[in-house]
């Protein structure tokens, strides 16, 4: 069994309900322990708020330097985190190690972040001076999904540390054991204990601490759990609430040159991580006709030749989906899109050897009605034909969400138009829709976030701008009507 409380520096038993997290590949338990109760909650909490107060107070290249040695860290333990999230998760081998390499290069671009958009500056006035400087929020709390389990909240704790802050981190209860690693990364860094608290446990612990005495949530995961966290707030503008959330991405494919590289694209959008990215494309809007089916017949093809299994395996693109649960739920709901009329032509399907094991699927929903605009969070891809670029850029933009999207065209005319009326926060051009760059911000309108992008916008939410104007001595003041 884990030891599943972080607090001050040491790990402890949780003291509440059992639970374990079983690798979707092969059913054995990759982690087991007790949550964290709403008691150790309040402690975790206690204990950041006390070493906060130091940490802020230091000099801002300490915690610069210590946040560079936890980059050594991890690249030290890459292999470590690699496996961790492999085995909680199911994600392929290389795209684990990609995910660990992430976690290291987000300490450099959240450096040079923090000093672009959440630094210091000064410029004369006629009085004397004008300050900017940015102050830490205090606590925050840090919410992580499964699909990345290391990256994405890394990506809020090393921005939120950076500024001066101390972090309650609650890792996802289906992807665990990554958070061992981190703790052990800080911890050969140098930072002081307190700083990183960590309370394993799911929603019970995550409600325990939302109702702590907590600065701010910074969040990754669903629309649904996001939408919930917003109303807890709501009439709290004091809790800064960052907010990244799914989507219901669409790529729009309009008679490129290649075929062949349109249907990569397309399935590489679709399928990587097993569809379990936020910006996997759901929908590709192709035209109706002969090009179009072309295009259809290449990526069938790709779905069927996607190459599944054990992380440990070699060569494999694509794990198990995250649990048997979230595979009976992307079956489920392709029945639901068949049943409104969606042809299938390549079915998604649990595979023999059982647990989160699916193969990729592909639906063509084009004469189907009632659709719900939903994520699903697994390979299934919908296809959707129509008959000019204006019905395609309506039907990209018939979503209330608006996280990624994008564009295979080689015509420019068609990309300046889709970058000005496609509502997604991340909108490519012949690239896939999963995959973006640290260096620029990650989020997006509509129900996919509440406008705090995270990625190298995380610095804005990590800290509160304060403005001064100063005049190094007292001086007296004049102005009409004022009394001499
Ligand atoms: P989730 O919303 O189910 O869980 C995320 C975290 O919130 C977990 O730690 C969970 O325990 C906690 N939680 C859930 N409900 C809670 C409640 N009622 N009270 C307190 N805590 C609660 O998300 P998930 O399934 O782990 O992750 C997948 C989702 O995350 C997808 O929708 C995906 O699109 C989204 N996601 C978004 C981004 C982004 O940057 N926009 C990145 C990755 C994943």
């Amino acid at each position: 069994m884990a030891k599943s409380v972080y607090i001050n520096g040491a790990w402890h038993d949780g003291a509440d309900d059992w639970f374990e997290k079983t690798n979707p590949a092969t059913g054995e338990t990759s982690w087991d322990g007790q949550a964290s109760s709403p008691e150790q909650v309040e402690d975790a909490v206690t204990a950041a708020r006390t070493a906060q107060r130091d940490w802020a107070r230091r000099p801002q290249h300490d915690r610069t330097t210590i946040l560079e040695r936890y980059a050594e860290e991890i690249t030290a333990r890459a292999d470590d985190i690699a496996l961790a999230i492999s085995q909680d998760m199911g994600k392929a081998d290389w795209e684990a190690k990609g995910e660990a390499g992430a976690m290291a290069a987000k300490v450099g671009i959240s450096i040079k972040a923090q000093t672009e958009r959440a630094g210091t500056a000064m410029s004369e006035a006629a009085f004397g001076s004008l300050h900017l400087t940015h102050r830490p929020h205090g606590v925050m709390a840090v919410f992580g999904p499964f699909n990345f389990p290391g990256h994405l909240p890394n990506g809020h704790i090393v921005p939120a540390l950076l500024a001066g802050n101390a972090c309650v981190f609650k890792p996802s209860e289906l992807a665990p054991s990554v958070a061992h690693v981190m703790a052990d990364a800080f911890a050969a860094a140098g930072l002081p204990d307190g700083l990183l608290n960590i309370v394993q446990g799911g929603r019970d612990t995550g409600a325990a601490l939302l109702d702590d005495d907590i600065n701010g949530l910074l969040f990754t995961g669903s629309a649904q759990t996001g939408l919930f966290f917003h109303r807890h707030f709501a009439g709290r503008p004091e809790i800064i609430l960052a907010l990244e959330m799914g989507g219901n991405n669409p790529l729009i494919i309009w008679e490129p040159a290649d075929i062949d590289a349109a249907a990569d694209i397309a399935a590489q959008s679709a399928f990587l991580t097993t569809g379990q990215r936020c910006s996997c494309a759901r929908r590709i809007i192709l035209p109706k006709g002969t090009w179009g089916d072309a295009v259809v017949d290449a990526i069938v093809a790709r779905a069927k030749g996607l190459k599944i299994g054990d992380h440990s395996e070699e060569g494999v693109f694509l794990g198990p989906l995250v649990s048997e649960k979230a595979a009976e739920n992307a079956t489920d709901f392709q029945m639901m899109l068949s049943k409104k009329g969606g042809k299938s032509l390549r079915r998604l399907k649990r595979m023999d050897r059982g647990g989160g094991f699916v193969t990729a699927g592909v639906i063509d929903v084009t004469e189907a009605t009632g659709i719900p605009d939903e994520e699903l969070f697994g390979p299934l891809m919908q296809i959707i034909r129509v008959d000019d670029f204006e019905t395609a850029l309506q039907r990209a933009n018939d979503t209330k969400y608006g996280l990624s999207g994008g564009l295979v065209s080689d015509d420019d005319a068609l990309w300046v138009q889709a970058r000005s009326e496609m509502a997604a926060g991340i909108l490519n051009r012949n690239r896939p829709t999963a995959g973006a760059s640290g260096a620029m911000p990650f989020g997006g309108p509509g129900h996919s976030g509440n406008f705090r992008p995270g990625a190298y916008y995380a610095a804005d939410y990590c800290a509160w701008p304060q403005a001064s104007q100063v005049s190094d001595e007292a001086a007296r003041l004049g102005a009409v009507g004022f009394p001499k």
